[in-house]
């Protein structure tokens, strides 16, 4: 499908006026509705919940429009939880989802009475120990299957690989020990293949783990209060890429939560997500202006912005699809290489990509920067990360994180003993 910036080349330098590029703006009004589609699309799970991923954009005015819209927090480190408890997320509004967590991290969890996602079954003494011996009456425990994950005869990725969650032998041991210790109901939890833009991705995972949930209770007689099916469902980043189809999505988790929760007399079980890409990506642009061009044995257009601001093509190979503001609907008859001015030659946004003419002084919007953008920043090279803008609905908008300053680059250092 084709991809059309929501900002304009005017409104893309009315902010600019103000806050300049590079920066990375937010659509609240696409944010609001694609959250209210998530919720119709499970509507009829009375106990579901959204618990937005905070680290794919970790801003108290994000968590804030998502909290208006009914969701919650899932945190995984200790200033992910310090955040939440800032726009007032307590108690089960906050999922803890963690793995080799610090004891600090456990701690606050547990303080703030957060739901807490075991990633290892190690991790119930540690609870335990932390909690002196007095566990929180629910606790969700990661699963982890091993082998391959499959969508028909698609191989979508390989739990045996990944170092998250725990066999279901351990399982129903971690399961007996927090019930002796006092737990009362628990939750299941799995994240076995990201960024998956094929509406069965959901339904599969839930078919294993509504299974996985028979199996335990029949084994251990434990209570399952929900099953959370986390994160992974995807975005287009690719204009010929399929999209997710929530409505979809959440019709094909329910038939399956029909033919394998409901006739086990297990209709009680709320389902909870985690959708971090999905809640935010296609609602954030990087903006950015061309700086420079040259022309030596491929076309280059070098932007003010560089992989600091926007790690994913570089760290993956990403796509991330770039309108030329202004140039909406000119002819793709320039292939250019977009880069940032990082010393190292992954830093590229593209690499041969169609686009019109470029010139310097042109603004561009990278789509899809909405999740793992901003949050993925560094500081490699001395560069500074960027401001954050949310679009609000009627138009207006607002800085929701300023710019970086070399002050701040500077904040940790101090210089006293140089004598500088
Ligand atoms: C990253 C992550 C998510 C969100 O993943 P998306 O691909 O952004 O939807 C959810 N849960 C956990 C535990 C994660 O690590």
């Amino acid at each position: 499908m084709k991809k059309t910036p929501f900002v304009t080349l005017e409104k893309a330098k009315e902010i600019a006026a103000q806050y300049p590029t590079p920066f990375h703006v937010y659509d609240e009004a696409g944010i609001r509705a694609n959250a209210r589609a998530l919720k119709q699309a499970f509507s009829w799970n009375p106990g579901y919940r959204e618990y937005f991923a905070v680290k794919a954009t970790p801003n108290p005015y994000i968590l804030k429009i998502l909290q208006e819209e009914g969701c919650g927090c899932d945190c995984s480190s200790y200033t992910e939880l310090l955040m939440a408890e800032a726009v007032g997320s307590v108690g089960h509004d906050i999922m803890f989802s963690s793995n080799v967590t610090p004891e600090q991290d456990m701690r606050k969890a547990y303080e703030l009475g957060a739901y807490i996602n075991l990633d290892d079954a190690t991790h119930v003494e540690f609870l335990e120990r932390i909690t002196d011996g007095k566990v929180p009456e629910t606790v969700c425990l990661r699963y982890n299957p091993g082998g391959s994950f499959s969508l028909g005869n698609t191989i979508m990725d390989m739990p045996r690989d990944a170092k998250y969650g725990m066999t279901e032998d351990q399982m129903a041991g971690a399961i007996n020990r927090l019930m002796a210790l006092g737990t009362k109901h628990f939750g299941i939890h799995a994240f076995l293949a990201s960024n998956t833009t094929n509406n069965g991705y959901y339904p599969e995972l839930a078919s294993q783990l509504f299974r996985l949930a028979v199996r335990l209770r029949n084994a251990t007689g434990c209570h399952f209060s929900f099953i959370n099916l986390s994160g992974g469902v995807g975005v287009d980043y690719r204009p010929e890429q399929p999209r997710s189809d929530i409505a979809i999505i959440g019709d094909g988790v329910r038939q399956q939560y029909e033919k394998i929760l409901t006739p086990e007399g297990m209709g009680d079980i709320a389902i909870f997500t985690e959708l971090g890409r999905f809640m935010l990506a296609p609602y954030g642009h990087l903006i950015s202006t061309v700086l420079h061009q040259k022309h030596i044995y491929r076309e280059y257009v070098g932007l003010d912005a560089c992989a600091a601001n926007l790690m994913r093509p570089a760290m993956y190979g990403a796509y991330h699809h770039i309108t030329v503001l202004g140039k909406e609907d000119a002819i793709l008859d320039h292939v250019y290489d977009v880069t940032g001015g990082l010393c190292e030659n992954n830093d590229k946004f593209a690499i041969e990509r169609s686009l019109p003419e470029i010139e310097i002084g042109d603004i561009v919007a990278i789509h899809d920067t909405g999740a793992h953008g901003f949050s993925m920043g560094y500081n490699y090279n001395g560069k500074l990360r960027s401001a954050e803008i949310l679009l609000h609905p009627d138009g207006t908008f607002q800085l929701i994180r300023r710019a970086e300053t070399p002050a701040d680059y500077f904040a940790t250092f101090d210089f006293s003993p140089f004598n500088l």
